[in-house]
């Protein structure tokens, strides 16, 4: 069973997505890592980030790897040749960089083909990002579209940030939602969109548990 969850940033896709793997036994794709690990190593490179040609043969070439440590189920960490990049991929350097690299058509259509390969070896795969139910997996069992007001998410991610000392401002967070959300709204090649079969959750006043609980009685139903 495919379960796919798309939304803007900062939804909460992640943390729901994680949650529902790990309860339900499923594998677990964070879609966006993969985006990000090709834009890190773009930079790492000196790539220009509006050299499609050359992003589109990285994204051909470098292998992205998910690695899970402790016995975890889900990955711990992420490698492109073998370089861990867990950490680079989340800093505000790789928020900027990801949207362009990702409206390259090239390297979405390298990034499809892998992420199909993944889940296709697995069972049951709960993927997340913004064109699963419209791109990736147009026949996923359930699809799931996670919002929330650009404010709440800034407020989560801000949250996140801090965490993770990166020390940006709730405004710094909210301006650059709103940048990735137009940027990857407007993109030519599958913007970010709402299957037309998908589900449209508004977590604004949720909690998570009442996210993942939502979602997994739909899985349930559908199974
Ligand atoms: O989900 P996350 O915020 O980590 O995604 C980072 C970026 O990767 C998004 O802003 C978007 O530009 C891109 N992305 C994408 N398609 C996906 C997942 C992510 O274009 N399936």
């Amino acid at each position: 069973m495919i379960v796919a969850i798309d939304g803007p940033a900062a939804s909460g896709k992640s943390t729901v997505a994680r949650a529902i793997a790990t309860e339900l036994g499923m594998a677990y794709l964070d879609t966006g890592a993969m985006y990000r690990a090709i834009a890190v190593e773009a930079q790492r490179r000196g790539i220009a980030l509006d050299d499609g040609e050359a992003l589109t043969r990285l994204a051909l070439e470098a292998h992205i790897h998910f690695g899970r440590e402790g016995g975890s189920g889900l990955a711990t960490h992420v490698e492109v040749d073998g370089r861990d990049v867990t950490a680079a991929i989340r800093t505000p350097e790789a928020d900027r960089a990801v949207s362009p690299v990702s409206a390259v058509p090239g390297v979405r259509a390298a990034m499809v083909e892998q992420q199909r390969r993944i889940a296709g070896r697995e069972h049951d795969t709960v993927l997340e990002g913004r064109d699963i139910g419209s791109v990736v997996f147009p026949h996923a069992e359930l699809k799931i579209f996670l919002t929330a007001s650009s404010e709440e998410r800034a407020r989560r991610r801000t949250i996140d940030m801090e965490r993770r000392g990166a020390g940006m401002t709730y405004d710094e967070v909210l301006a650059d939602l709103r940048r990735r959300d137009t940027y990857d709204s407007s993109r030519s090649a599958s913007p970010l969109l709402k299957a037309a079969d998908a589900i449209e959750l508004d977590t604004t006043g949720m909690t998570i548990r009442e996210v993942v609980c939502a979602i997994e009685t739909l899985v349930a139903e559908r199974r």
